[in-house]
């Protein structure tokens, strides 16, 4: 019989639920359900079964609260706070020294350097936008995570101005560095290893509703996040932000400060994320994948390794190719050391003060903050 809902609303959740069930049955052998019953199981159904962060059919996209990831929201509150622009950061001092001729000006290597960051970062910011927008999103159902993917297309979006706004400032020919991602084999390496290594996703046809399926997107987001934001762009900020601690193109430098610490926030809930899934679905992470992905992972070390040759052959003033390899096996140990991986490469960081630059006022760096590894700028050996 049906107690009226004043006196549903005095019990516990899971009475509730089975009140409601109950009455439901009952209503529905008398084939009378009054609309607002259902609906009210509706209501319990879906804060009950808002679990799982991917493709949980079950899951309202709309309905945010309660939240069930309070990293993802941490994450998005963390991404507002650092809110900037590329216009914020004047290029004079850039523009006078990129013009500049002879033994004030940069060198050859140097201008190199600059232009095979400029010609990587340019194309793969808008590749991560679009590896979000049109794969990832959409299999990643949970709303408060959805809520910061929306945050991180919008920070592609300025990254991918800040490109804009260098080769505007630079003067430099958009064709020559839109075109390095298909001209220059040591870039187009790096772009043709991610998208051939998140192909599952982009099939049309692709759910995330079996286990084997499962497996397939945390690889593909190992792809994105990891490999992409968390290992092919290191290289290119060590460098820049090597430069710029030598006063030289100060400009950029402060531009891929900006997008460093942006990226570390991507990579933090990327790894979050992959986290999560095989915490809610730990039999993808089997030994056969874990060597797989061990195995790419250290190919793509191998590639970025084959980029900072490629940039930056012979080392510029203060900065060594050696130094900047280095600092790759670093970077991806502490990849794995976050997927809970072991360590392939146990290098010590060439670059402790990369950490300091990540570790800006408002935001904390989160993978590479160690108290051994702060120096002061003055303590620094070039
Ligand atoms: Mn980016
Ligand atoms: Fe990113």
């Amino acid at each position: 019989m049906w107690h009226g809902l004043s006196e549903v609303y005095t019990v516990c959740t899971a009475c509730l639920f089975l009140t409601l069930l109950e009455n439901l049955s009952i209503f529905a052998q008398s084939g009378t359900i009054p609309p607002h019953i259902t609906n009210l199981q509706c209501k319990q159904l879906s804060t009950m079964e808002k679990k799982g962060i991917i493709n949980n059919s079950s899951t309202d996209p709309n309905k945010i609260l309660p939240m069930q990831y309070k990293w993802a929201r941490e994450h998005y509150k963390s991404g507002v706070a650092n809110n900037w622009t590329p216009e914020e950061i004047s290029m004079q001092l850039d523009i006078e020294l990129w013009k500049k001729d002879g033994p004030d000006g940069l060198s050859e290597e140097e201008r190199r350097m600059i232009l095979w960051n400029l010609g990587f970062f340019s194309t793969a910011e808008s590749l991560t936008a679009n590896n979000l927008v049109l794969a990832v999103y959409n299999h990643v159902t949970n709303p408060e995570a959805r809520q910061y993917l929306l945050r991180q297309a919008y920070e592609e979006a300025v990254h991918t101005d800040t490109f804009i706004y260098c080769c505007d400032s630079l003067g430099l020919d958009p064709d020559e560095i839109y075109n390095m991602y298909e001209k220059i084999p040591s870039i187009k390496a790096k772009d043709d290893f991610v998208v051939d290594f998140t192909k599952s996703v982009f099939d049309p046809n692709f759910k995330t509703d079996t286990s084997e399926n499962i497996q397939k997107f945390v690889h593909d987001l190992i792809g994105f996040y990891v490999i992409m934001e968390g290992i092919f762009f290191y290289a290119g900020f060590a460098m820049m932000l090597a430069m710029k601690r030598q006063n030289k193109m100060v400009g950029v430098g402060d531009q891929f400060q900006y997008i460093l610490r942006d990226e570390s926030i991507h990579l933090a809930f990327g790894i979050d994320l992959i986290n999560t899934i095989k915490e809610e679905n730990p039999e993808i992470w089997t030994e056969e994948f874990k060597a797989d992905i061990i195995e790419k992972m250290k190919e793509s070390v191998e590639l970025e390794k084959a980029y900072v040759d490629d940039a930056m052959p012979k080392g510029i003033l203060g900065l060594n190719p050696t130094s900047v390899k280095e600092y790759v096996e670093y970077i991806a140990d502490r990849r794995f050391e976050r997927i809970g991986l072991p360590l392939q490469y146990n290098t010590k960081t060439p670059f402790p003060w990369m950490a300091e630059v990540i570790d800006m006022p408002k935001e904390k760096n989160f993978f590479e903050t160690k108290v051994t590894e702060y120096k002061t700028g003055g303590s620094l050996e070039w």
